[in-house]
């Protein structure tokens, strides 16, 4: 695939993949509009990479969780006449506690933008790419698309429908010179899980191996694409050879132990302790 002269619009671009997104597609000679909150740090990254790659780089400031913010995100694109050839929905947030301990804001804003705004700026770019015949749609989804993530029940279920929503469009399109990708890393080391106030893994990928498989996957038109190999036990084979009943336990049992470890050092949280357990056989080398 050639990137030079083509324009990516990467949501989440100021930190983590998204930003390892903008740095790579730079290097390839894509220009860019970069998409998050943090304006600073947007029109710094801007300044380095155009003074890097020699490309067009815009930004736009925007809180994709709030209502029909992706919607004033492609009018502005539109306002400016800027063609986007590449999207990449990226950016993502998570919360994570007993879903009737999260307030309805810490739901909803998950829910708008990890997957309303996806949905909203797949919408506003995607007719234009099949009338020219040629596009790309890069959706991030997570491991846990394959699995009900307990503890994370709201984020795990937007990652769900980030992979479902990707591999239709894929199907839908496959003759239109569109491509449509999900990208569903694993633990990555990006500030998400500090954001979340949480660390479930010791051991992560980087954002440059998440996004050089991300982006090797778009050449060969894949659906979905899981970076490093260790991720498959979790989000293929596991989800394959174990009943929707035993998974969803097993995911909680280990969760819950994580979140339990992080909500109460070196004791049990209360709450959850009063919860029933898992307590099939499977579970007890996890608990
Ligand atoms: P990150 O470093 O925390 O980056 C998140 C990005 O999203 C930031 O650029 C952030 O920028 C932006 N963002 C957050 N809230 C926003 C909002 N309301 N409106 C607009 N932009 C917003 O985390 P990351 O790991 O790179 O996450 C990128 C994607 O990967 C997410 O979809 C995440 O679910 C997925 N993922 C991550 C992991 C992992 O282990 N890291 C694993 C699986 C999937 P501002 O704060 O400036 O807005």
């Amino acid at each position: 695939m050639k990137y030079a002269g083509k324009t990516a619009l990467i949501t989440g671009a100021s930190s983590g993949i998204g930003a390892e997104f903008a740095r790579e597609l730079g290097r390839r000679g894509a220009d860019l509009i970069l998409v998050a909150r943090s304006e600073n740090k947007l029109r710094q990254m801007a300044d380095e990479l155009r003074e890097r790659h020699n490309i067009v780089v815009a930004v736009i400031a925007a809180d994709l969780s709030e209502e029909h913010a992706a919607n004033k995100v492609s009018a502005e694109v539109k306002r400016q006449n800027i063609q986007v050839d590449i999207l990449i929905n990226n950016a993502g947030i998570a919360f994570q506690g007993e879903f009737a301990d999260l307030s309805v804001e810490q739901n909803h804003s998950q829910i708008m933008l990890n997957v309303a705004a996806l949905v909203d700026l797949t919408h506003a770019f995607l007719p234009d790419m099949l009338v020219r015949r040629d596009g790309a749609i890069i959706n991030i989804g997570s491991t846990t698309s394959f699995y009900p993530l307990a503890y994370q029940a709201v984020y795990g279920a937007t990652k769900a429908f980030v992979l479902s929503f990707s591999e239709a469009l894929w199907a839908e399109n496959r003759q239109s010179g569109v491509r449509v990708l999900a990208v569903c890393p694993g633990a990555t080391e990006t500030a998400f899980f500090e954001a979340m106030g949480s660390d479930v893994s010791s051991r992560k990928d980087t954002p440059e191996q998440v996004v050089k498989i991300g982006l090797s996957a778009l050449e060969s038109n894949r659906h979905f694409v899981i970076p490093c190999v260790q991720n498959n036990f979790e989000s293929r084979i596991l989800p394959r050879i174990l009943p929707r009943s035993i998974l969803a336990r097993l995911v909680a049992s280990i969760s819950r132990k994580v979140f339990t470890k992080r909500e109460s050092p070196g004791k049990t949280n209360a709450a959850l302790s009063n919860k029933p357990f898992v307590n099939f056989k499977i579970s007890r080398r996890f608990d």
